[in-house]
């Protein structure tokens, strides 16, 4: 071995170390913290010295000197306190509390940044990815979210202070938390610098609740990249449907990226540096046929280069926005710095970003991923109800229209069907319209949740559902609804001390029923049946009859 490379291996491994060390880091001071929790004795001291004097010289050795200075205050002062007599000590201890909370602080913010230069969050082991924490003053509006959120699936834990929050922190942490800005006794969460750092640590998301409203305000939510800011009075459904969004964005994979790049090796570099930070990608086979690629593909991102030479990244893209449904899909040009006046003329053709090349690996990813999640943002705002988080009408029928398509390709069968609350105007009438939207959510939660991944469910109209079931006959989906129904029956409302039950009425209809030209018409068939389920005394499910 030659010294060079026996160098390069010697740096390797010592990188690998520092990589080792600084993800134990968190940890290790979140061990000092919860140290200093504890009645403070003797020995605990002797234990947070050994392991501030541990942190002190792995964080110089491995290029952390600041952190590794403060570890090292800790370990003196520490030192100190233990000589002290019983009452004196517990009069030092809250010194060394701020210290060892300010070092997990700065652990934090390190480690932030490392995951900023990576564009790779590391996810915090102790995060619940369904609980949801409740931080209110009023009990009315906290009891109303946390059967709504528990309806949801989700785990709703309540706190009264921010103290047993920083506690309860050391040993898990939610998706997400909902708290009053200004709590009863005068405190204020944006005072709380500790939490609020264990938080942005643990990744936990952030919604707010204010009863004033104010720029200050906002400013201040936005600094400690607050999610949503609601002001009193609390507008529920907008809570769930915000819930549910930041939810499915924490859970859900970043996207899809269809890469266009005459230079194949460069494309193959690009899906690499991309399936790296979860991006799944495809690269164009054969430029003419485009569009039919990404029809099949449904990329949520389109990467492609602007100078090509039998083609321009401008015609392209003016060819795909002759497609209607592949209008909407965001197109980020590569380009080269030089030609202003070139990159203007694209952003006429639908362009919605540059990026300009040779492009660093760590931010062509994190360009990307910013640029997948607000596009998600903006194509949720649009197709989904806020309500019940379900699709809208118009994006349900779409994807009917696609799963029509798409199986009449592949010739397997696809069932609809068409779902309407029984007598729901009586709900409204003798219950009020609040409870009716209760019994709306319900029920959509009650589909989302017995239906396949593979199958869709949208709200169609007020109390109208659509399903859209692919792989499905007109038995199954009979079958599957009928459950469905059985379930619904049981569920029992409250409003004003009545307990009351609902059903609904259902109407299948399936390729296999009849040689249907388009999905337009096979939803009719649905409908159709769905009127024969009410006209024959509601409460079942019709499937379609020629
Ligand atoms: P049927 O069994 O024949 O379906 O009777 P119905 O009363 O359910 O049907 P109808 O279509 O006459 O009434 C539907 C009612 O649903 C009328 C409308 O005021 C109410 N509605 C529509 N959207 C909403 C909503 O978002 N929330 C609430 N609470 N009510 C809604
Ligand atoms: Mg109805
Ligand atoms: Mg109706």
């Amino acid at each position: 071995m030659n010294n060079i490379s026996a160098k390069a291996d010697l740096t390797a491994a010592f990188q690998q170390l520092r990589e080792r060390f600084a993800a134990g880091l968190s940890e290790r001071s979140a061990a000092m913290v919860s140290v200093m929790e504890q009645t403070v004795t003797a020995d605990l001291l002797r234990e947070l010295i050994a392991q501030a004097h541990k942190l002190a010289g792995g964080c110089g050795t491995f290029g952390y000197a600041t952190l590794g200075s403060q570890a090292r205050q800790i370990e003196l002062l520490a030192s100190v306190i233990s000589e002290k007599t019983p009452a004196e000590l517990q009069q030092s201890l809250p010194a060394l509390k701020r210290a060892v909370q300010e070092f997990d602080i700065a652990v934090a913010k390190a480690q932030q940044q490392h995951n900023d230069a990576t564009g790779v969050p590391a996810q915090s082991s102790l995060q619940q990815l369904n609980a949801i924490w409740l931080l209110l003053d009023d009990n009315k509006l906290v009891a109303e979210l946390t059967q709504q959120l528990t309806a949801f699936g989700h785990q709703v834990e309540q706190f009264d202070n921010f103290d047993t929050m920083v506690q309860r922190l050391q040993s898990t942490a939610p998706a997400i938390l909902l708290s009053a800005i200004q709590l009863k006794d005068g405190r204020s969460l944006f005072s709380q610098k500790y939490l609020l750092n264990l938080l942005a640590k643990h990744h936990c998301r952030l919604m707010l609740y204010s009863t004033t409203d104010s720029f200050d305000l906002r400013i201040k939510a936005a600094h400690h990249r607050a999610d949503a800011f609601f002001v009193s009075p609390l507008d529920i459904p907008n809570i769930i449907a915000t819930t549910t969004e930041i939810l499915e964005q924490m859970t859900s994979k970043p996207g899809r990226v269809f890469i266009v790049d005459d230079d194949k090796l460069l494309s193959e570099h690009y899906a690499l540096v991309l399936n790296a930070v979860g991006i799944e990608c495809k690269i164009l086979q054969s430029v003419h046929s485009i569009v039919d690629e990404l029809m099949r593909f449904q990329p949520d991102l389109l990467l492609m280069d602007m100078y090509m030479p039998d083609y321009s990244g401008t015609e392209l893209a003016g060819l795909i926005r002759q497609y209607r449904s592949l209008r909407r899909l965001p197109i980020v040009f590569l380009s080269s710095e030089t030609n202003k006046q070139l990159q203007i003329r694209a952003m006429a053709h639908g362009a919605d970003d540059f990026i300009t090349k040779p492009i660093e690996d760590n931010y062509l990813a994190q360009l990307v991923k910013i640029r997948l999640i607000r596009s998600k943002q903006i194509k949720n705002l649009i197709e989904k109800d806020s309500l019940t988080s379900l699709v809208k009408h118009s994006a349900i029928k779409e994807i009917a229209e696609l799963e029509f398509d798409r199986a009449a390709r592949s010739k397997h069968p696809l069932s609809v069907v068409m779902l309407d609350i029984d007598r729901f105007k009586s709900i409204n009438d003798n219950y009020g319209h609040a409870t009716g939207d209760l019994v709306i959510t319900a029920l959509a939660t009650l589909l989302r949740k017995r239906i396949r991944k593979t199958d869709r469910a949208g709200r169609y109209g007020g109390e109208e559902f659509m399903l859209v079931l692919p792989d499905c006959d007109t038995e199954q989906a009979a079958k599957l609804v009928e459950t469905i129904l059985q379930v619904f029956r049981t569920l029992h409302f409250s409003a004003a001390d009545k307990q009351f039950y609902c059903t609904f009425s259902a109407g299948v209809a399936s390729t296999k029923d009849a040689a249907f030209t388009d999905a337009e018409q096979m939803v009719g068939a649905a409908d159709e049946a769905l009127y024969q389920a009410k006209n024959s005394g509601r409460d079942k499910v019709c499937c379609y009859k020629k």
